[in-house]
């Protein structure tokens, strides 16, 4: 078997698109991969897949982890970033197409299945209805009824976890960004009524963390930590590239922390395990393919330390992240978003099967799922039809 074609796929997912990386072959068996950048360089992964395919056609396939090392060495002056979301994205194209081959899931060539189901929470819980209602066709976020609203909606459907951001009800909500990093009373306010209105709508029994992302410095997550202690949450979320800070903030707050979507390979993740900085390593496998994620929550292990994808994509990247987790033993929780954009179910094969807050595993062989490109092509980015959405780091 030899690769024919690699190259990218761009959707629009609402308000950034969703990258997908296509792998062909002189057999016809065709890989899907998913590696999107947010709203930032997601033409700059796009360019990168192109160029990767100058090493990767009229090669086989099937021997995966040594194309993941070509890929390296022809980027390794550019290591981490787009480079190597492109890399992973492709990795991940290259596993579907093993398991097509072989008629098994990826998670069988790993040694898998740890679990039949995965616990997972339903992520952006309020953040997505508050910045794209019109998008999405939610209810408004209006006051705080609306919030204890949408708490009883996560327990009705049937989650056990959800996972916020600093959601300010209004005509029209916002979500609370800084520009500066600065924290103040107002935002420690807005941060312990929503989660205090959450905890009263969903009960003890369901858990809830609440994502601070890059928008303080330590001193802010510090006090926010503290603050939402009597909350019991299963995490505060936030993003440093110091791992020593983190290590301050952990030992600061009695409240767990997780941390690490945004870092890259094991090397980067060393520093923060060693020093044990976080309590929940967030992995983000289409930013490092199935082939360094496995390596990473394997090194997560050694430190006792649980892994939780981050999952803010398409379903593919749902499929994806939940080979991860049939293929490792310490996993947490994987994240899912609940809200997007309506047309997210008609790009793809099959849905994600959710049920009591558990994702069924996948049975079929690769990924588990197939993309509709007919229908990606309904839906094409950039989308010149669609305004700018609001900018998501222009503060409150
Ligand atoms: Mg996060």
């Amino acid at each position: 078997m030899k690769i024919t074609k690699v190259e990218p796929i761009l959707c629009d997912g609402g308000w950034w698109p969703w990258v997908f990386a296509k792998v062909e072959t002189d057999e016809g068996l065709v890989g899907y991969g998913e590696c999107g950048d947010n709203r930032a360089m997601n033409l700059g992964v796009a360019g990168c897949i192109r160029d990767f395919a100058e090493i990767l056609v009229g090669q086989d396939p099937r021997p995966v982890e040594k194309l993941y090392a070509d890929m390296y060495r022809l980027a390794r002056q550019s290591t981490g970033g787009v480079a190597q979301k492109a890399i992973a994205g492709i990795d991940v194209a290259l596993w579907d197409i093993k398991g097509k081959a072989l008629g098994v899931p990826v998670y069988e060539l790993f040694g898998g299945p740890h679990r039949d189901k995965i616990r997972v929470y339903w992520s952006h819980c309020g953040t997505y209805r508050a910045r794209y209602p019109e998008i999405l066709g939610t209810p408004p976020i209006e006051t705080m009824d609306d919030i204890t609203k949408l708490g009883k909606e996560v327990v009705r459907r049937g989650y056990t976890a959800l996972k916020t951001n600093i959601v300010v009800p209004g005509k029209p909500a916002y979500v609370i960004g800084t520009l500066d990093g600065n924290i103040d009373k107002t935002i420690i306010d807005a941060v312990v009524k929503l989660i205090g209105t959450f905890r009263e709508a969903v009960g003890d029994s369901v858990d809830i963390c609440i994502d601070l992302n890059f928008n303080f410095k330590t001193e802010g997550f510090i006090k926010l930590a503290r603050a939402v202690e009597p909350f019991n949450l299963m995490w505060v979320e936030l993003d440093t590239y110091d791992p020593d800070a983190l290590l301050q903030l952990k030992q600061s707050t009695t409240t767990s922390i997780c941390s690490a979507e945004s870092i890259y390979l094991c090397r980067g993740y060393r520093p923060f395990l060693e020093r044990h900085a976080l309590d929940v390593a967030m992995v983000d496998v289409p930013w490092n393919g199935l082939t360094e994620s496995r390596r990473i929550a394997a090194l997560a292990d050694m430190y006792e330390i649980q892994i939780a994808p981050h999952n803010y994509y398409s379903h593919l990247s749902t499929f994806i992240s939940s080979q991860l987790c049939a293929s490792v033993q310490n996993v947490k929780i994987m994240e899912t978003d609940v809200d997007s954009a309506p047309w997210r179910d008609d790009i793809i094969s099959e849905l994600p099967q959710i049920e009591n807050g558990y994702m069924i595993l996948p049975k079929k062989p690769g990924i588990g799922a197939e993309l509709n490109e007919k229908e990606i092509a309904k839906h094409p980015w950039p989308n010149p039809s669609r305004p700018a959405p609001p900018n998501i780091f222009s503060g409150r």
